[in-house]
């Protein structure tokens, strides 16, 4: 089976290979991440899709963010709403995420930058170079270089990265008790992992 998932899910296939349950962990034979800057809350769709545009869930045939929220609508619709309306729905977790880049991931994929259906792609492991490179010889995917191609797209994905790792909140904020954490709750066990 292959996993794919936004940072905080793909995270969690190498975490069971640390923490001894290599036995279900092995069952994932790729570990696809997805780059992430937030997610939204179910309640996005009642109260704003529906409650301010009149969209119904079911009408949402694929949704994306460049910028803006853009929806395609059944029936050859198509609209957009503004990023800045969608920010109270987000995610109370994805405050306090480190991971941009899905960092855990044997591939990394992303639509940051990429025009005309390229998807920036961060080969991370030697299993995911195997199965990239078995893509690329099969004819499967086309592949041109990141780096010399779009290199905007790259620093702008380290940016964005190192940005998100401030979100990670440290032992003296948790012992604040930052909005949405337990006070003093996992302060024991963040240390290792805030300063790794
Ligand atoms: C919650 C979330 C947050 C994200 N945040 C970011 C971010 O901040 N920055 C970033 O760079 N990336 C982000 N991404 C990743 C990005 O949206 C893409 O998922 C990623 O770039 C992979 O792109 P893709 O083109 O491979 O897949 P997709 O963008 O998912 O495109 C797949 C396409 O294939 C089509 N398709 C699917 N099945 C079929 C079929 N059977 N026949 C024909 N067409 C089909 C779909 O309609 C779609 O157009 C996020 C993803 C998620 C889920
Ligand atoms: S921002 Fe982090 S916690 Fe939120 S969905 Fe993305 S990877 Fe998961």
């Amino acid at each position: 089976m292959a996993l794919v998932g936004m940072g905080c899910q793909s995270s969690s296939i190498p975490m069971m290979r640390v923490r001894g349950a290599r036995k279900p962990a092995n069952k994932i034979a790729l570990n696809i991440g997805l780059l992430c800057s937030k997610s939204f809350d179910d309640s996005i769709f009642e109260g704003l899709l529906k409650g301010k545009y009149g969209i119904e869930r079911h009408e949402i045939t694929k949704m994306n963010i460049k910028g803006k929220l853009q929806l395609w609508l059944t029936g050859d619709r198509y609209t957009e709403v503004p990023l800045k309306e969608c920010h109270e729905y987000t995610r109370e977790g994805c405050n306090y995420c480190p991971d941009f880049a899905a960092e855990h991931a044997d591939l990394s994929l992303g639509g940051l930058g990429q025009t005309g259906g390229w998807t920036l792609t961060v080969i991370r492991t030697d299993r995911g170079r195997d199965v990239f490179d078995r893509m690329v010889k099969e004819g499967w995917v086309e592949f041109r270089p990141a780096a010399d191609e779009d290199p905007a797209a790259v620093a702008l994905m380290h940016k964005l990265a190192r940005n998100q790792r401030k979100r990670w909140p440290t032992p003296v904020e948790i012992d604040a008790g930052r909005p949405g954490m337990v006070p003093n709750g996992p302060a024991k066990a963040q240390p290792k992992a805030a300063t790794a």
